[in-house]
């Protein structure tokens, strides 16, 4: 049995807490950190992991209440695993569009075999601030990096990442079919195990 019933999420995104919420199920409620603050810290950390860390402690502070937060973007093999934690701002904040059109330029004349990449999600549970023991959990999502944008679902770099199970860009799946295989569907199905939910 888990020692949560209440969890505030580091996060002001409510698609992000809804999507998060229907993974882990109803024996843990999911607060907004926008419920206790609108201020979001500098994510200074050097890996996902770090910004998840820093992310659900600075919540955890906020809030006085246990904390999740996740941290997540797209980590190409043959670019050493950029753009990583800077995946929505890799185009200079300009968007999905402009951060899509870098990749597309980045990976130009490069052949399929090296256009592997994976879409990673850190999440980190802290009892409170200062917890000397996060729980945490990655999830990895193994897909190749198309030539062109294909499909209009989901978002970032979705019409980009080709899932070769399924023969479709990310953003030709349906939501749900999206939400099972994702990495963030793959960290949070292993924090409900380590939480005794699963
Ligand atoms: P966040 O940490 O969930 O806000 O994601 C950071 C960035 O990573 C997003 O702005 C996207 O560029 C990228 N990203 C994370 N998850 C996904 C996804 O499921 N599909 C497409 N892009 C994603």
């Amino acid at each position: 049995m888990t020692a949560f019933n209440e969890l505030v999420l580091a996060s002001h995104n409510a698609g992000k807490l809804k999507e998060l919420q229907a993974m882990l199920g109803d024996a843990v409620r999911l607060r907004s950190i926008g419920e206790f603050s609108s201020v979001e810290p500098e994510e200074t950390g050097l890996s996902f992991v770090e910004n998840a860390i820093l992310k659900a402690r600075n919540a955890a502070r906020i809030s006085g209440l246990p904390a999740l937060a996740d941290d997540s973007g797209l980590a190409v093999d043959h670019l050493g695993g950029a753009p990583g934690i800077y995946s929505a701002r890799y185009a200079d904040g300009r968007g999905d569009a402009a951060n899509n059109a870098k990749l597309l330029d980045a990976l130009k004349d490069v052949p399929d075999a090296q256009r592997g990449a994976q879409f990673v999600c850190a999440l980190a549970l802290v009892r409170h601030a200062d917890d000397p023991l996060p729980i945490l959990c990655e999830g990895l999502w193994h897909g190749r990096i198309l030539h062109q944008a294909r499909g209009e679902q989901g978002f970032g770099y979705d019409p980009l990442f080709w899932v070769e199970d399924c023969q479709r860009s990310a953003a030709e799946l349906p939501a749900a079919e999206k939400n099972r295989l994702s990495h963030r569907a793959r960290a949070m199905a292993l924090l409900k195990q380590r939480l005794g939910l699963a």
